[in-house]
């Protein structure tokens, strides 16, 4: 018997020799929908060419076909981790100038980096006036933290305290209590912006409370830690507070130049410069 000549392949599946190759090669299709692997049975086809044509065995074939859904797996987690940290602003650590920054040092920042201060629930406090750099460097850390895969969220101290008085309210104060002690790492920004209320301090000391040896905290502040009293509106719960927050800490005491003003310097000198000039 003569074999029949197949008609060209169309592009998307390889060309099947027989009946029952076609039929495992549907099998193969079915089950990588069953297991929701949709990358993989997106590639499917292709890597089934690719086999074919640079001979490949079979274990590198499914090596290959298994690392395009590990690859878009891990992109997918990675997406949904960032999502869920809600970065205010897109701050990295590489783009921080250590020049600039009076009271930053660069090997404790790099320390900090590598992740090592969360898996001894270690918090750290940055203490200094606005515009030196807390935010960028408490993001610049959070988006390492969901980078590195630990579950990272960042709130400010007043979205907290507004959020755990509407729970209060609607009877979910379990429920919030148990969110804000779920990631891994809690970035708590602006401390002492805004005073809280007594019942604002009361759920920061529960939540910083709670999370006291188990995970992380950054908490970021203008308020030297003596006024914290005034901050909290009671020095009874913010000695109290310091003492779990502080029990096991990295203290960045960040003075210098507002980077800020600093920039509305150079631009105010520039448009200076350029009306003279004009
Ligand atoms: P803070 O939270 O201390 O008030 P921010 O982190 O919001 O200050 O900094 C204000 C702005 O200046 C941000 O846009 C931040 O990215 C930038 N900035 C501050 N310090 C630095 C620095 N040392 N290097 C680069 N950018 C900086
Ligand atoms: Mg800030």
């Amino acid at each position: 018997m003569t074999p029949t000549k197949t008609t060209p392949a169309p592009a998307a599946a390889p060309v099947p020799a027989t009946a029952a190759q076609a039929s495992l090669y549907q099998q193969l299709r079915s089950h990588l929908g069953v297991l929701k692997l949709a990358d993989a049975a997106e590639h499917l086809p292709a890597v089934l060419d690719q086999a074919t044509a640079e001979h490949l065995s079979v274990t590198a074939a499914l090596e290959r076909l298994l690392a395009i859904e590990v690859d878009a797996t891990v992109a997918r987690r990675l997406a949904g981790r960032l999502r869920f940290a809600c970065l205010p602003t897109p701050a990295t650590l590489e783009d921080f100038d250590y020049d600039a920054a009076t009271g930053v040092d660069p090997h404790l920042m790099a320390d900090l980096a590598t992740g090592h201060y969360l898996e001894s629930a270690t918090n750290v406090l940055m203490i200094g006036p606005p515009g030196v750099g807390k935010t960028h460097l408490a993001v610049g850390l959070a988006r390492k933290a969901a980078e590195s895969g630990y579950r990272t969220y960042v709130t400010t101290a007043a979205d907290l305290a507004a959020r755990c008085h509407r729970a209060a309210i609607e009877g979910r104060w379990a429920t919030t209590m148990r969110f804000y002690a779920g990631p891994t790492l809690l970035v708590i920004d602006e401390l002492g912006y805004l005073p809280l209320q007594a019942e604002g301090a009361s759920a920061l000391f529960q939540v910083i409370a709670q999370r006291y040896t188990k995970t992380s905290t950054i908490v970021t502040t203008n308020r030297p830690i003596t006024s914290w009293g005034e901050v909290l509106g009671d020095t009874t719960v913010a000695a109290a507070l310091l003492d779990r927050l502080l029990h096991r800490s990295v203290v960045l005491d960040i003075s210098g130049d507002s980077y800020r003003l600093r920039d509305h310097h150079a631009r105010t000198q520039t448009l200076r410069a350029a009306a003279h000039h004009g």
